[in-house]
């Protein structure tokens, strides 16, 4: 079949991040699985740059049923997905792979877009500042932790997740907003040691395109915005890139 027959448009891709869905289906879940159904469909790819879920304590959840679903069926429809892990649902594993047809990307990743290597990220890697949160995103991403929290029961696990994310709540609430940016110099590091001229991430929940210079060449860093309020996405089509707010 031509990508004409399918309604595919080929090299569109749509990107989102943070949409933080949250075991109790809301108004953002219902936002996102409109977005699935109309948008998706006619992208090649969609890219998921982290934080989708709120958490994800391992992938024998039942949670979210009707997400799963919808990104199954788009995976069968032809759409690439990719997926990023976040802070929250860094435990995405192999069998959210095989339940959705949706790919794990390492976390950076470089993918190329109309030929320009762009630089994904999440962005948490990046906000080197929060010395207390790089401290905890070592332990939790080191795989022999990954183990033995796995290998709790569901409810335990469960129960840590809610702990863990009072904690996070009360540290972000302490903390100064500019600590929880992202750090100039990883940004220009990050631009330096990949040969990128653009980034894409999400986590700072400061939806915004900014643009930089590296080494006097033009650069930029895209940031995606959460799904809180309302949604955020970025659309690639064609060498141009639109970063829009999806009011609610
Ligand atoms: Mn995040």
């Amino acid at each position: 079949m031509t990508s004409a027959q399918t309604g595919v448009e080929p090299g569109r891709c749509l990107f989102v991040s943070d949409v933080h869905l949250d075991t109790v289906a809301g108004a953002a879940e219902a936002q996102f699985l409109a977005l699935l159904r109309t948008e998706a469909p006619r992208v090649e790819a969609l890219y998921i740059l982290g934080d989708l879920f709120e958490s994800w304590v391992g992938d024998d959840t039942p949670a979210h049923p009707a997400v799963i679903e919808a990104l199954a069926a788009l995976s069968a429809s032809g759409v690439g997905c990719f997926v990023l892990h976040g802070n929250r649902d860094f435990l995405l594993g192999s069998g959210f792979a095989e339940r959705t047809g949706c790919h794990l990307l390492p976390d950076p990743v470089v993918r190329e877009f109309g030929g320009e290597r762009v630089l994904l990220t999440h962005g948490d890697a990046l906000c080197t500042d929060d010395h207390a949160y790089q401290e905890l995103r070592t332990t939790v991403r080191d795989p022999a932790w990954q183990r033995r929290f796995l290998a709790l029961p569901l409810a335990t696990r469960e129960l840590l997740a809610n702990e863990a994310r009072a904690g996070s709540r009360a540290h972000t609430s302490r903390t100064r907003p500019t600590i929880m940016d992202v750090n100039p110099g990883a940004v220009e590091a990050a631009f330096r040691a990949t040969g990128a001229r653009r980034i894409i991430h999400g986590h700072t929940h400061r939806p915004a395109v900014h643009d930089t210079q590296i080494d006097g060449r033009p650069a930029q860093r895209m940031v995606l915005g959460a799904w809180y309020e309302q949604g955020s996405c970025l659309s690639y089509e064609a060498g141009r890139y639109h970063l829009r707010a999806l009011p609610r």
